[in-house]
């Protein structure tokens, strides 16, 4: 494969405070299971996604992703990726209100 992302933005979570009805993966504040991911998974991912593009732009997402409680271990891990200079941000529900 000769594609290599520069942005990507991942829904950590289906979970989210709230219901907005043009919401893109149907989030709901109350999902059971709604990590499909574990913590160690995600870090095989970020992994992975460094080793295609080391500086690609990376964006923590969902759902409400301060709902997930491993978050910020995820994001402090991006910085300890080898060779890893991937920015990240965290999209979040008071920057989608409308
Ligand atoms: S804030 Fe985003 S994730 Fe949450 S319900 Fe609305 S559209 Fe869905």
């Amino acid at each position: 494969m000769n594609y290599r992302p520069h942005v990507i933005s991942w829904n950590l979570t289906q979970r989210c405070n709230l219901l907005c009805t043009h919401c893109y993966i149907s989030a709901v504040p109350q999902v059971g299971n709604s990590e499909k991911l574990t913590t160690q998974e995600c870090r095989r991912v970020m992994d992975e996604i460094a080793q295609i593009n080391p500086s690609a732009l990376l964006i923590l997402s969902g759902g409400e992703p301060l709902l997930r409680p491993d978050l910020f271990d995820l994001a402090a891990s991006i910085p300890l990726i080898k060779k890893c200079t991937m920015p990240f941000a965290v999209s979040t529900e008071p920057g989608r209100r409308r």
